[in-house]
């Protein structure tokens, strides 16, 4: 029997939904919800990204500030625009959009955001706390939205086990996180990890974080298992995601690419953005 395929739009409308309920509160408070992303560079994927997020903010009724800097703005120029916005009271929410052209660098960046407006969770200070499984903090977006996709669909980490293919610090790892903290029993798995395959198939979860189009078979998926596919990719024009097709032959629910993980994302920023306003 083919997969159940778990769709991220009515995922992220249900997200949708209840930020439209907070708005109203904080506007009710007289706070305007305003995030300022960052964009270095003319990278088309990303500008094409900054430009959907603003729209939806905007239909969320959120402000949004996209700040352009060319290629070749020099990285303290680039954290004085992040310290200027951590110490504007107007503005609750900070994104500084991946990737950043060579030889600035993210990481470095990251600890010029306020950590109270880092919406991707990308500060030390954030990901310290979700190391921890301490509350409070703000979680990496793709990473979060991943497991409202599961709690969506009535899928439970809580003594499964979950196997994270890509262990980067702003999805596979940050979602290997939120399942330990779920009570999963997690691998994470990398590009050294022996026997990818077979590790890959004691998953009752499989996530795939890569970046490698249609790398997971199904020979590498367990049958019955959950599939959550993050990857995004680009063949012969058209998008997919790290897992094969045929995958959902043998997978028992697949998030499918378009239309899966990355719908939700932007709803996880504006939740992200909403709290970080509400604690201001
Ligand atoms: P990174 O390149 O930062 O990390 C990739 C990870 O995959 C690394 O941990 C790397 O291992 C691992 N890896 C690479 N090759 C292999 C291999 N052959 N076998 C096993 N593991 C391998 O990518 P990101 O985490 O930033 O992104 C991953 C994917 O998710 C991309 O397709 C990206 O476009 C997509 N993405 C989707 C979003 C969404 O909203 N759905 C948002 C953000 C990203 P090692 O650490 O050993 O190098």
């Amino acid at each position: 029997m083919p997969a159940r395929v778990l769709e991220g739009k009515p995922v992220a409308a249900a997200l949708r939904d209840a930020a439209a309920a907070r708005v109203a509160e904080l506007n009710g408070r007289g706070v305007t919800p305003a995030a300022a992303v960052v964009r270095v560079g003319d990278d088309e994927g990303s500008a094409s990204y900054a430009g959907s997020l603003q729209r939806s903010f905007a239909r969320a009724g959120v402000e949004m500030r996209l700040i352009e800097l060319p290629a070749g703005t020099p990285e303290d120029a680039v954290a004085a625009v992040l310290d200027e916005l951590s110490a504007d009271p107007a503005v609750h929410g900070i994104m500084l959009q991946e990737p950043v052209p060579a030889p600035l660098d993210a990481e470095r960046l990251a600890l010029g955001i306020a950590p109270g407006k880092d919406i991707d969770g990308v500060h030390p200070l954030n990901a310290g706390r979700l190391f921890q499984g301490r509350d409070g903090g703000l979680v990496p977006a793709t990473a979060l939205g991943g497991i409202r996709l599961l709690e969506h669909y009535g899928v439970e980490p809580k003594g499964r086990q979950v196997v994270v293919i890509g262990r980067s610090t702003i999805v596979g790892r940050p979602f290997a996180l939120l399942c330990l903290h779920r009570h999963a029993t997690v691998t994470l798995c990398h590009s050294r990890t022996v026997d990818l395959p077979a590790v890959a198939r004691t998953g009752d979860i499989l996530a795939v974080a890569v970046g490698r189009a249609a790398m997971v078979e199904p020979e590498w998926v367990k049958p019955g298992a959950v599939v959550v596919d993050f990857g995004v990719n680009f063949r012969d024009g058209a998008m997919c995601g790290d897992v094969a097709e045929e995958v959902a032959e043998v997978a028992g629910a697949l998030t499918p690419t378009p239309g899966g993980t990355g719908a939700v994302t932007t709803a996880v920023l504006l939740s992200n953005l909403l709290e970080a306003a509400s604690a201001a």
